[in-house]
């Protein structure tokens, strides 16, 4: 034991090194690598890498994601913070021989935000940093162009107002397009150095009158403000909600990274571009990009002027085209993916401004993944990572028909997101909110925009596709679209859409919101009215050589909920390895039916509910018929009656009204009678609560005669097709049990029932009887359940209901609260809550296995599609997960990534 003689105020006075909080780049090296990203974000890490590998990069320093979380916490930046930078600046200048904003060779710097996780067009960048009232002149009289240093320093002023001093960009905006105006100059560049001038002037008005205050001139002072405001940025709306579609943790906090300015706007020998080593969207190996020359950093992915494709760029700057493909090829080497890149030109000369693994499709994904093992750069092993089980949906995109209907293009754009979309027009991101209506009736629109900004993205959520008739494949509309896995035409230049007038003008034609357009992502055409769509096939031949390396590791199994046997004929071509669902309440909404449901519900006596049954017999043993037969040597769990009855029922308000209206015009009529006693037993069945009503096996309990009549129909359908050589394997699960008696009882009809039927048809068939696990009670005395159930299937989507006590269908009061304030991570409907439900799903089926060592067990919940919770049910060691049958796909990638994971002992690896 030692007993420390020192006081404990000593203790803490002991000093520590203060943190790094800035990692400098340049002169051939730089403190940070490429491996940094926590610290330095993506961006700060890839020009730490770049600059280590001695490729041409402004040099700079990053100040780390510590700092943003700092002042997160506490609202301001230490001392110690401003005294590295300080550091840093002076080792910059010193490296560079110039001082920031001063002098008659002023430094100017860039301030750009950079999260771990690139976040598109979320935090904004400030460039020419250091301008002001002086160095505006010293840098126009070494420049030898005025109209350069004005047009850099009105640049400034526009970005550090709206980024830093909140001003609407439109204000700015407002004032450049008068000047243009007034000058008749039809480009940007088409002012010169006087109305540049005039435009920074109107700026600074601009600036006082809204913020108050005049444009800092002091550039230490710049620097500071834009330092924080980036680190405020991390918390503005945008990126917030950008974090919670793509699950990125509110807490990392973003890096600022300081840069020397390079210059693509001092002319024609200048410019700035961005590319990609292979194409995005197909995955192709061929160089990708758009550049324009005589512009500035955002000019190119803004789409104020439509940039040039970067093969041009051999024929404008053969030199300088050949070091950029030298350059992104190492790169790709290095890093072992395909780059998305930055760079600008500056009077010949290149320089790199970011490199990042690029964002791609899924069928580039997957392309990608296997030319790059054919070139050996990457093993199968890996590749199996580089797709995002998510993404495989691309391969389900649908495409337009293009042989029903007449084909009438009406411009063609930019292929920037696969898939095709047909859906009305509508003008604005709240526009689509609106029109598009909530999610489980959404009715399709197509967003079309003249460009899209980050404010669009509730917009583009809710859109079937998205159209712009400017920007490039690197867009803001293309690479969101690109990340949502979402059809998007872009740069369709033949479109005049104004906004403003709700207005879309090709030639003569005129579209308003309301009208049909179809949109083909794949091809780029923008076509008139509303084409049919085709379901895509998943038949590929380089999906099926991705699927043959990945699913070897995979040991959880993946079935399908398929209710009729078109779905079940779907979920097997997508490889569904049975069906883990199939729902019988929904064959009895069909019409030929619900008259008999109907009759059985309104049966008094259990005589005339058997008579109403019986009628239902044949009917859902054909549908077991049907579905058996596709699933062939497969596994069917085939649930018995669920919902309660009244949803079988008209609804009471519409009865009452049918009365009142036939009581008051035909009194007489003899329909009435039938109404009220219709009405009459719709007040009986009313419950309070009825999701926690009389619905699962309490039904089967009250009336075994429904549990019988539905027994009998699946064992008759699997003797039927048993006898035609067809192999069943039927599982009869009872919905919603809580206790062991329950449990017990259902399956002793359903036991009995098989023998009589195997008894009569003198033909046996191998089945099993289980149960739902969806109550925390089940979950709790599992083991108890075991002892009756032969295998459980976890209803994850009631399971979360009752375990939380959220309501599925009402959670969206107020889960929009719950998440801004960090209260849930996640909606727990689309990602398994591992810590509660999870729990319980565990505990479950260890009590479980500890009655029956050789229990069957699944989830058959809407999580069984989402990779996170497929990847948990992998770890708790479940035997399959059940999904919708479009979600199949996904489901087999996250298993087998989750057990190659396990095998290859690696950490997921997965691009992002
Ligand atoms: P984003 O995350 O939006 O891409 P960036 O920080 O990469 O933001 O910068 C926006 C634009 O400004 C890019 O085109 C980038 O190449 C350009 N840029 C950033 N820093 C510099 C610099 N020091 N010199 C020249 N251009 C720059
Ligand atoms: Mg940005
Ligand atoms: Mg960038």
């Amino acid at each position: 034991m030692s007993t420390s003689t020192m006081p404990q105020d000593k203790i803490h006075a002991v000093p520590s090194t203060p943190t790094q909080y800035i990692y400098f780049f340049g002169g051939g090296k730089a403190e940070g690598n490429g491996k940094m990203k926590d610290a330095l974000g993506g961006k700060g890490a890839g020009l730490a890498e770049m600059t280590n590998a001695a490729l041409p990069v402004p040099p700079g320093f990053t100040i780390q994601t510590e700092a943003c979380r700092e002042y997160m916490r506490s609202g301001k930046v230490s001392p110690e913070i401003d005294r590295q930078m300080d550091e840093a600046m002076h080792r910059l200048e010193t490296l560079q021989g110039q001082h920031l904003g001063r002098g008659d060779n002023p430094l100017l710097v860039s301030v750009r935000s950079g999260a771990k996780f690139s976040m598109p067009g979320m935090m904004d960048t400030i460039l020419n940093l250091g301008l002001n009232d002086q160095s505006v002149a010293a840098l126009a009289e070494r420049s030898k162009s005025a109209r350069f240093a004005y047009d850099s320093y009105r640049r400034l002023i526009q970005m550090f107002g709206s980024v830093v001093l909140e001003i609407p960009k439109s204000e700015f905006e407002e004032v450049f397009d008068a000047k243009k105006k007034q000058k008749k100059a039809k480009l940007d560049m088409d002012l010169d150095a006087k109305a540049l001038q005039e435009v920074v002037a109107e700026y600074k008005k601009v600036v006082k009158k809204h913020a108050k205050r005049d444009f800092p001139q002091d550039p230490r002072e710049q620097l500071v403000m834009a330092r924080d405001a980036v680190f405020q940025s991390w918390e503005n709306d945008r990126a917030k909600y950008y974090r919670r579609i793509n699950n990125i943790s509110d807490d990392l906090g973003t890096a600022v990274n300081v840069q020397a300015m390079v210059f693509g706007n001092l002319g024609e020998t200048s410019g700035t571009g961005v590319g990609f080593t292979r194409n995005p969207a197909t995955g192709d190996r061929e160089f990708y990009g758009e550049f324009l020359m005589n512009a500035q950093g955002e000019d190119v992915v803004a789409g104020i002027r439509t940039p040039v494709p970067i093969l041009e760029l051999e024929r404008v700057m053969p030199k300088v085209y050949g070091e950029l493909r030298e350059i992104t090829s190492r790169l790709e080497k290095h890093y072992k993916d395909m780059q998305d890149f930055e760079f600008t030109i500056q009077e010949g000369r290149l320089y790199m401004l970011q490199t990042r693994n690029g964002k791609r499709t899924g069928r580039a994904a997957v392309r990608i993944g296997i030319h790059m093992v054919e070139e050996g750069l990457i093993t199968k092993e890996e590749a199996i990572f580089r797709v995002e089980p998510n993404q495989l949906y691309d391969f389900l995109v649908p495409r337009l028909d293009e042989k029903a209907s007449k084909i009438e293009v009406l411009a063609k754009g930019l292929p920037a997101s696969p898939g095709a979309a047909v859906g009305q027009i509508v003008f604005s991101a709240d526009a689509a909110v609106k029109k598009a209506g909530p999610a489980d009736k959404r009715v399709p629109v197509i967003l079309v925009r003249a460009e899209t900004t980050p404010e669009d993205i509730h917009g583009m959520q809710v859109a079937a596709g998205i159209l712009t008739s400017r920007g490039g494949m690197t867009s803001h509309a293309a690479v969101v679209t690109r990340g949502m896995g979402k059809c998007c035409v872009v740069g369709a230049g033949d479109l005049a859409v104004s906004e403003k007038d709700g207005e879309m003008r090709v030639g003569k034609q005129v579209f308003r919101e309301g009208d049909w357009i179809s949109v083909d992502g794949t091809t780029g055409r923008v076509i008139k009215g509303k084409l049919n769509t085709l379901a895509a096939s998943p038949d590929n031949s380089e999906l099926r050589t991705f699927m043959a390396w990945a699913e070897p590791f995979r040991t959880l199994r993946v079935r399908a909920n398929a209710d009729i046997p078109p779905d079940a004929i779907q979920a097997r071509a997508f490889g569904a390895e049975g069906i883990g669902l199939c729902r019988t309440e929904h064959m009895f909404f069909a019409t030929d039916r619900i008259p008999h449901m109907r009759t059985m519900i309104m049966a008094r006596t259990e005589k005339d509910r058997r008579a109403a049954l019986k009628r239902l017999l044949p009917m859902q043993r054909k549908d077991f018929i049907g579905i058996f037969r596709v699933m062939d040597g497969f596994p069917v769990t085939i649930r018995t009656l669920d919902p309660p009855l009244h949803e079988f029922l008209p609804r009471r308000e519409e009865l009452m009204v049918e009365i009142a209206v036939l009581e008051a015009t035909k009194p007489k009529s003899p329909k009435l009678k039938g109404l009220r006693t219709v009405l009459q037993r719709v007040e009986e069945l009313h419950e309070f609560n009825p999701m926690l009503g009389h619905r699962g096996c309490r039904l089967g309990i009250s009336y075994p005669e429904i549990t019988e009549m539905q027994a009998r129909a699946i064992f008759e359908a699997a003797v039927a097709v048993a006898q035609d050589g067809v192999k069943v394997l039927p599982e009869v699960m009872i919905p919603l049990t809580g206790t062991r008696q329950e449990m017990a009882n259902q399956a002793a009809v359903v036991r009995r029932v098989a023998d009589e039927v195997f008894a009569e048809k003198k033909k046996r068939v191998e089945y099993m009887v289980g149960t739902m696990i969806e109550l925390p009670r089940a979950a709790l005395v599992a083991d108890e359940i075991a002892q009756e159930a032969e295998f459980f299937s976890f209803g994850t989507n009631d399971l979360t209901q009752t375990t939380f006590g959220f309501s599925r269908d009402d959670i969206n009061k107020f889960l929009p609260d719950y998440i801004e304030q960090g209260i849930l991570k996640q909606d727990p409907f689309a990602v398994l809550d591992r810590e509660g439900v999870g729990q319980l799903v565990k505990m479950a089926t260890d009590k479980g296995r500890k009655s029956r060592s050789n229990l069957k067990v699944g989830i058959c919940g809407e999580h069984g599609g989402d990779p996170s919770s497929v990847e948990f049910c992998h770890q708790i060691g479940l035997n399959y997960v059940s999904c919708s049958p479009f979600r199949v796909l996904t489901a087999r990638l996250a298993a087998a990534q989750a057990a190659a994971s396990d095998k290859l002992k690696v950490e997921g690896g997965r691009t992002k």
